[in-house]
């Protein structure tokens, strides 16, 4: 109900003024009925001197008494009676008792507790224990604090016994008007003072928190983000000090929030264009965070629907949140999953409870060019030993052979001779393009030594050199150069070697009476050189395959014409890598072949 400090201040105010009045009332009315009952104490004191109880027991116990007619001891007459009560009377009403207390009641007793006299109608000395006490012989007085009256007995005894008790009864009249009066108006008093409290309160609690409640409406704003709500304050008081400190608050809030913001855009940045994707999980397997590469690697547009356990069970990753918590933690697991055609790594790794609430994050890496490059690095490894074992084996059994038979026709010496020949041959063509191969593979940027290119007079001469060979086998070997081609600059050997490549598969692989027709032209701003045969053709699937190494459609045949399988690899990589040029192959099985490569002129020419 208290709650505002307002009206807490009043209250604290108007308990304490009201509390003081109160024990100041009291403390007044206490003082007041002690200093009344002291006051008639020392009435009685002065009044009932010793003198007057000796008066008073005589006049209690006076008899009439005649001489003895014998003229001895004189004779008593009679007992004390009323005229005893009537002198004692007499004296009592004489006293300043009666006169200074009004109302005070008088009543004389007898030895039995009657009445012999009494100035009023009251009966109060019937049961009052101070009469019982006189009458028992002992003078009493009944002031209690909280009684009404003062009383006061007096017994007044012969030798033997009690002849009289004086009861006296004070109704504290006087005293008793002047406590309601107090009380009256200590209740004025408090009443008037509480409702003047009241309003002082309220008055001085207001001038408390107004600017309190003014300081937490601009703390709001400040809090809210209106930075000018609150401007310095210079005083020494509390609320100039609050004022300051809550400025103080909100400029850390504002900077740290600042800091955490620019972090987290950091971070943001970082996880946006990283070329890895990144997933983190809570610690219940709830996706918090994905990005655009990870979507991207996943084959992911939604991800609404990705909780941990599930997602990578439906990926086949073969790990679940509840095992990846006893792991150790700066050992991350590993896993590998193909989506599509691509081959993912995943490592999955806890974020540390220090770091937020905790959970894994999820690093996706994708290894399938490295996983292409490896297996081509062992199929490579495979090729060029299965490629060189080979034409050894021919050439170590035909020479055992020889070395076994001394006495051998010489025709089949001669003939054994040439295979041995041919083989080594076959080997060193072999060794010399894989020297060719490594050469390009270390040398990709390494600058040639850089010849003038006659393109077409270098076609014109391979041509010319191979035209022996199209003679052989009927086949009809054509140049037409379509416009003029600008010389170039670059590595003559090597495009020659490409070209021969080209051509001389084209012959190699095109029947007897096929054609070959050899173009060159310049186009916008490259040089097309492109062999075209009316040959076996390429079947679709072998297609792609075509330039690797030691790729052929058919090894025997190849192997019988003298390839290596190496050719079009050397091609490729050649017009790639020193022409910076492309060469690509369309082909039709049992129909044809068209080689083209082009290769970029120079931008300032
Ligand atoms: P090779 O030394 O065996 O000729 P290449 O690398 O030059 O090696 O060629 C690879 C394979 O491509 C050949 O074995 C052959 O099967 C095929 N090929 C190349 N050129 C042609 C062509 N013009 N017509 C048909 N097949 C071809």
């Amino acid at each position: 109900m208290f709650k505002s400090i307002r009206l807490k201040i009043t209250l604290v105010f108007v308990l304490a003024v009201v509390l003081t009045e109160i024990f100041a009332g009291l403390f007044v009315t206490v003082r007041s009925v002690r200093e009344y009952h002291k006051a008639f104490d020392e009435l009685i004191a002065e009044v009932l001197t010793s003198d007057m109880r000796k008066t008073l027991t005589e006049t209690a116990n006076a008899v009439t008494a005649a001489p003895a007619p014998d003229g001895g001891e004189s004779i008593v007459l009679s007992e004390p009676g009323p005229e005893n009560v009537e002198n004692l009377k007499n004296i009592m009403l004489g006293t300043d008792i009666l006169k200074t207390i009004p109302g005070m009641s008088l009543a004389i007793l007898d030895g039995n507790g009657n009445p012999m006299y009494q100035n009023d109608e009251s009966d109060f000395y019937k049961h009052a224990r101070v009469t019982e006490e006189a009458l028992k012989g002992n003078e009493a007085v009944n002031n209690r604090f909280s009684g009404k009256a003062i009383e006061y007995a007096i017994p007044l005894k012969d030798e033997s016994s009690v002849q009289f008790v004086i009861y006296l009864r004070d109704p504290m009249t006087q005293q008793n008007s002047l406590i309601s009066r107090l009380i009256s108006i200590f209740v004025i008093l408090i009443t008037v003072s509480a409702i003047l409290m009241i309003v002082i309160a309220l008055m001085f609690s207001k001038t408390l928190s107004a600017p309190l409640k003014n300081l937490a409406s601009q703390a709001k704003k400040l809090a809210d983000g209106d930075t000018s709500a609150l401007s310095p304050a210079q005083g020494n008081d509390e609320i100039s000090e609050l004022t300051n400190a809550l400025i103080y608050l909100s400029e850390t809030k504002r900077e740290n929030s600042e800091k955490a913001i620019s972090e987290k855009t950091k971070t943001e940045t970082i996880l946006q264009n990283m070329s890895d994707g990144v997933m983190a999980f809570d610690t219940n397997g709830n996706l918090s965070h994905i990005n655009p590469e990870a979507m991207r690697l996943l084959n992911r547009k939604f991800v609404d629907d990705i909780t941990f356990n599930k997602f990578f069970k439906e990926i086949n990753a073969d790990i679940t949140i509840e095992s990846l918590q006893y792991m150790p933690s700066d050992d991350p697991v590993e896993r590998q999953v193909m989506i599509g055609e691509h081959t993912l790594q995943l490592s999955f790794a806890p974020i540390p409870q220090s770091a937020g609430d905790g959970g894994i994050i999820v690093i996706i890496h994708d290894v399938t060019k490295h996983e292409k490059l490896e297996r081509a690095r062992l199929d490579f490894v495979a090729n060029v030993s299965h490629e060189l074992r080979t034409p050894l084996t021919v050439i170590k059994s035909y020479s055992d052979i020889l070395a076994d038979t001394p006495d051998a026709e010489p025709e089949l010496r001669t003939r054994f001779l040439d295979t041995i020949s041919s083989e080594t041959d076959r080997m060193a063509r072999i060794i010399s393009d894989l020297l060719t191969l490594s050469s390009l593979d270390e040398n990709t940027n390494y600058k040639r030594p850089s010849e003038e290119i006659d393109i077409r007079s270098e076609i014109e001469g391979l041509v010319e050199r191979l035209s022996l060979t199209a003679k052989k086998k009927e086949q009809e070997l054509v140049y037409t150069p379509i416009n003029d081609v600008p010389k170039i600059k670059g590595d003559r050997g090597g495009l020659e070697r490409v070209l021969t490549n080209i051509i001389s598969n084209a012959l190699k692989y095109t029947p007897t009476g096929g054609k070959i027709q050899v173009f060159s032209r310049t186009m916008y701003n490259d040089i097309i050189i492109k062999v075209s045969d009316t040959g076996i053709g390429i079947s679709k699937e072998q297609l792609p395959n075509i330039f690797d190494r030691f790729f052929r459609v058919d090894k025997a045949r190849s192997r019988d014409k003298g390839g290596t399988g190496l050719g079009l690899a050397i091609a490729k990589q050649t017009i790639e890598s020193v022409f910076h040029g492309k060469i690509m192959i369309t082909s039709e099985l049992n129909k044809g072949t068209d080689v083209t490569i082009t290769i970029p002129l120079p931008k300032n020419k």
